[in-house]
């Protein structure tokens, strides 16, 4: 099978609600081409330069994601275009965000990223501290960025409970934020390992990568 096969039949298995990001990290413009032309409009990278070749490139009804973590530095290279920013665990980072939108006259889309995994390179709030946020003065004052949603990684392990327990953690985290920020709509959440047991656990997004695109070489 090849992109667009393997494409359409993973489509074809997710739920009407969930939305999938094609995640092409690393791919050539000719493997996101082929997805474009099963019908993908949504792709999700982890680099701000890479999106910004990426989108000068291909056409321009496509939504970029920013799935990975982001220095506060590059936010400018991605205000004007970037649809949805996965992965942002601060006060400080939602704040350049929102600099860099205004400039744009745009209101930009943004998950907080929690930390669900136990490894400690991963990265993202703990509920209290997403809590906080939304209750700050300086969270209120800023009127071009929406919090949209949460995002979480689960842990890199093969024990099928502990990622479990990780997702039905971040759906618990994102109904006591919406109580909060009662726009909230996604949790984006599952990868190719994993997602059929995100969905199960409430996840309104995948971002799925290998799965469509073939294993990552990163040489
Ligand atoms: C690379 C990446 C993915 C996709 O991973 P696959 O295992 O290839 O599906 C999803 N989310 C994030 C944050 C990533 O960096």
């Amino acid at each position: 099978m090849g992109i667009k096969e393997r494409l359409v039949e993973l489509k074809s298995s997710l739920p009407k609600a969930v939305t999938l990001v094609a995640v092409s990290k690393t791919k050539p413009v000719t493997d996101l081409m082929q997805a474009y032309d099963a019908g993908q409009r949504i792709f999700g990278e982890n680099k701000v330069q890479e999106m910004a070749e990426k989108y000068q490139q291909m056409p321009k009804d496509i939504q970029w994601h920013m799935i990975g973590h982001l220095q506060r530095n590059k936010v400018k290279y991605m205000a004007e275009f970037v649809e949805l920013i996965h992965g942002v665990d601060s006060l400080k980072l939602l704040t350049e965000i929102n600099k860099q939108a205004k400039k744009h006259n745009r209101v930009i889309n943004c998950l907080l990223q929690i930390k669900i995994a136990t490894e400690e390179t991963k990265f993202g709030l703990t509920k209290e501290e997403a809590i906080a946020l939304l209750h700050s003065d300086q969270f209120q004052d800023l009127k071009h960025i929406h919090i949209s949603g949460v995002m979480g990684m689960a842990s890199f392990t093969s024990e099928t409970n502990q990622i479990k327990t990780e997702f039905e953690y971040l759906k618990n985290t994102f109904d006591t934020l919406k109580k909060i920020q009662y726009e909230m709509e996604i949790i984006s959440m599952g990868m190719s390992g994993d997602y059929p047991l995100a969905i199960r656990c409430g996840s309104t997004m995948v971002r799925v990568g290998s799965h469509i695109f073939g294993a990552r070489n990163y040489n």
